[in-house]
């Protein structure tokens, strides 16, 4: 069905942003459920208004809505929830009776409904970045009581309405001024804010409605993770007393050192140490990667300080598993510490050999300018 978002506000086609603003804000304090508490008639007209200041007030959602009317209109209104408007009602109901609820307080409902967040740090090896892994991990928490299903209440039954509020979760208190009576409205303190209280504990939770046991928790490590790196579990965290939304545990990345594979970015360092001979020669090597070993060819004539690559052999973009880095092994050239006296007459036979003398290539970049090349590239 076609809305029209403007006569809903009750303002032109043409109205500024700020007239917007202020129609929004006149109904909604006028309609605002905490200020008619089981008006059906009033939610959905507060309901309405608040659709239709989601789209008027968001320029590109306005710009589709003149354009195609709602029923041409993509993903409309937000539902009208908890988490509605976070930000924007601070600012909107700054000064009114209203602003008690959205303010930054402890008495947010939303707030007091959440559990706390917990924290704990894993230590992954190269492996498991590279992978990705599963993981279990332990976590003494508060979890929902299964017996009252966390309302802390008999069999999950013995609820009755706050005598205090009649369920309303505020008062009204009527006090006289200077200025003539003013209402003002605070939150049930019999309650806190729920409108109910438990007729008979659960005995199962003592009434908390939460237990404090030692979980086990399952869960993926996505591959390229770095240290200092948070992942966010939802719900597993803290539920709150006698119900509510639970906290998130928040899993911190730590990194396991490896004795031969250094991590640098996505790409992997690793010294590989050749015989001058082998070197000279040429020959094939097996070096270890993330991924298990490799053969890696060592060209005839290799320097040392020379930097092979293995294309792909680091660790995969934690952004774009497509994109890899890649495996860096710096030559070594391994000079021997101790000869036999047949091993030396042999080198001394070639000391003097002229293809033994260096005859260092000056167009040759320097060593340190070569692993600097790696790291920029
Ligand atoms: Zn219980
Ligand atoms: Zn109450």
């Amino acid at each position: 069905m076609e809305k029209d978002y403007y006569s809903v506000l009750g303002i032109e086609r043409s109205a500024t942003a700020d007239e917007i603003k202020k129609a929004y804000r006149k109904i909604a304090m006028q309609y605002h459920p905490d200020k008619n508490p089981g008006n059906k008639v009033a939610e959905e007209k507060f309901k309405a208004a608040t659709e239709a200041y989601d789209v008027l007030s968001n320029a590109e959602k306005k710009y589709q809505y003149d354009q195609f009317g709602t029923n041409g209109f993509q993903g409309g209104g937000r539902s009208y929830g908890d988490e509605f408007f976070e930000g924007d009602l601070n600012d909107l109901f700054q000064d009114s009776p209203f602003s008690s609820f959205f303010g930054g307080g402890k008495r947010t409902r939303r707030a007091s409904n959440y559990g706390e967040d917990l924290r704990i740090r894993i230590k992954l090896n190269l492996k498991e970045i590279a992978l990705g892994t599963e993981k279990k991990v332990k976590v003494k928490r508060h979890t929902s009581c299964e017996t009252c299903g966390g309302n802390g209440a008999e069999n999950g039954l013995a609820i009755e309405k706050c005598g205090a509020c009649k369920g309303h979760g505020v008062v009204r208190k009527t006090t006289q001024t200077m200025l003539g009576n003013m209402l003002t409205e605070s939150v049930c303190n019999s309650c806190g804010g729920a409108g109910s209280r438990v007729k008979t504990p659960c005995s199962d939770c003592r009434g908390e409605g939460r237990k404090f046991i030692e979980d086990l928790i399952t869960f993926q490590v996505p591959k390229g993770v770095r240290k200092n790196m948070e992942l966010t579990l939802r719900g597993k965290g803290n539920v709150p007393l006698r119900g509510g939304m639970p906290g998130s545990l928040i899993v911190q990345i730590e990194e396991e050192e490896d004795d031969l594979l250094k991590r640098e970015g996505n790409n992997i360092c690793y010294t590989l140490h050749v015989s001058f001979i082998d070197a000279t020669l040429g020959c094939e090597m097996e070096v270890p990667t993330i991924y298990g070993k490799v053969r890696l060819k060592i060209p005839p004539g290799t320097t040392c300080g020379e930097v092979l690559k293995l294309k792909g052999k680091g660790v995969p973009d934690v952004n774009s598993y497509s994109k890899k880095g890649d495996q860096l092994v710096f030559v070594q050239i391994w000079t021997p510490q101790e000869l036999t006296k047949e091993e030396k007459d042999i080198l001394l036979s070639l000391r003097d050999s002229p293809n033994f003398i260096p005859k260092p290539n000056k167009k040759e970049e320097s060593f340190f300018e070569r692993i600097k090349s790696f790291f920029q590239g």
